[in-house]
């Protein structure tokens, strides 16, 4: 078959799996290429672990600290004439380098908020390893079904007071345009929590512990995002902020027990805004994410997941040294993206940034091309003309 993009909304509908071993060759390659990390983990779960965050954590994990991995994601095959989603061509990649090197994995396609998935989990646990040494979990979804009262609850991206109308950019022609959010009801904000809170991590904690598969010194890490203030009253002081809070409450809760009991510790990583599935349907962040793309890139400091999770195990988690984190307990490697005068210059742009100056102001063409990349297009050396397998 011969795979183009296919382009609705924020989605492509369809991925290129050339494309995509590509792109998670390029993400190896860049890991091999620095320094391995000396003190890192050795036996690693990683929930959500196809594509994103969660995915270049597992890269990093596997061939940056040559440990076993584990991989949960929900993604789906290939079908008839559907391509299978990036997720899964990413896993299979993972899975294909993972073995040319000689390095154990184990994949788990299906719902990381069933029982049913954490029980498989933890049965693989026990057999193949004895014991978990860090946790990752990086699960973003649009909805949850509860394990255990059967509720359903969908996560919803809106302000918490009054409605909020400021600049966004529609990437199907480029065009800045106004958004306006309407305020989110008590029950999209409860609703939120139970999808993208903390109380499913803590449900993955409960279960491997109560089976005894953690290791004395286990590490769990779970990712937040604090970001600028035009994203402020959507993201931070929204429906997904109030979400980001539980998991930080859930990260204290979860550290001071690990502490005692395992010596352990439980973290939130604030990572920086990314082009990923998730983060393209937040409104107003694909716009400032162009616009902070374009003077990171000025000042030499643009980063992909790959390089915040490397940077994120080397010198942070596993640098040998404490791990520095800030006044609320958290590790920080969005401190690039929150530098004042990176802010500041963004502040600037997004005042200025309109229909006539939008291609100068901000790097819309870098936006489009690492979001065709997450679905394996647009990279160098394939060849997109081609039959391929899918
Ligand atoms: P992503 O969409 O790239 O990845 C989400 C992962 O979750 C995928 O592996 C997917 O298969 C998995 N998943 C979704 N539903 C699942 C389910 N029911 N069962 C099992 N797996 C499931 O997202 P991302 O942007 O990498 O986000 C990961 C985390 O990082 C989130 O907590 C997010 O808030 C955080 N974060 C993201 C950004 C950003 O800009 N992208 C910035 C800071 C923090």
């Amino acid at each position: 078959m011969i795979v183009k993009p296919k382009i609705r909304g924020f989605i492509c509908t369809t991925a290129h799996p050339v494309g995509c071993e590509r792109h998670i060759e390029e993400q190896i390659n860049y890991v091999k290429k620095n320094p391995s990390i000396k003190n890192g983990p050795k036996k690693v779960l990683v929930i959500g672990a196809s594509t994103g965050y969660g995915l270049a954590s597992r890269i990093v994990a596997a061939f940056g600290c040559r440990a076993s991995t584990m991989g949960v994601y929900f993604e789906q095959p290939a079908e008839n004439k559907r391509t299978a989603t990036a997720g899964w061509y990413n896993a299979q990649a993972f899975q294909k380098f993972s073995k040319k090197e000689g390095l154990y994995f184990k994949d788990f396609n299906g719902d990381a908020f069933s029982d049913t998935i954490k029980q498989q989990v933890i049965d693989a646990i026990r057999q193949d390893w004895g014991k978990v040494d860090l946790i990752i979990y990086s699960v973003a979804a649009p909805r949850r079904l509860h394990p255990k009262t059967g509720q359903v609850s969908k996560s919803t991206l809106k302000p918490i007071g009054p409605p909020y109308t400021n600049k966004s950019i529609d990437f199907m022609n480029d065009q800045i345009i106004s958004i306006t959010l309407q305020s989110a009801t008590p029950d999209d904000v409860q609703q939120t929590i139970d999808v993208m809170g903390g109380e499913d991590w803590a449900m993955w904690m409960n279960a491997l512990e109560e089976s005894g598969l953690l290791a004395d010194g286990v590490m769990a890490i779970a990712y937040s995002y604090i970001g600028p203030e035009v994203t402020t009253p959507v993201y931070r002081n929204g429906t997904i902020g109030a979400a980001k809070e539980h998991l930080e409450t859930t990260a204290r809760q979860l550290n001071d027990h690990l502490q005692k009991t395992f010596k352990g510790h439980a973290y939130i990583s604030v990572n920086k805004a990314l082009v990923t599935q998730s983060s393209s349907a937040i409104p107003f962040i694909p716009l400032y994410f162009t616009i902070l793309m374009k003077v990171m890139k000025e000042k030499g400091l643009h980063e992909d997941c790959i390089q915040q999770m490397y940077r994120l195990f080397a010198q942070r988690i596993y640098s040998g040294g404490p791990v520095v984190v800030d006044a609320e307990g958290r590790i920080r490697v969005d401190d690039f993206e929150m530098r004042e005068d990176v802010q500041r210059e963004v502040n600037q742009l997004w005042e200025k940034v309109s229909n006539e100056n939008v291609f100068k102001v901000a790097d819309v063409e870098g936006y489009h091309k690492d979001f065709l990349k997450l679905f394996g297009f647009g990279i160098p050396g394939v060849d997109y003309e081609a039959d391929v397998e899918t």
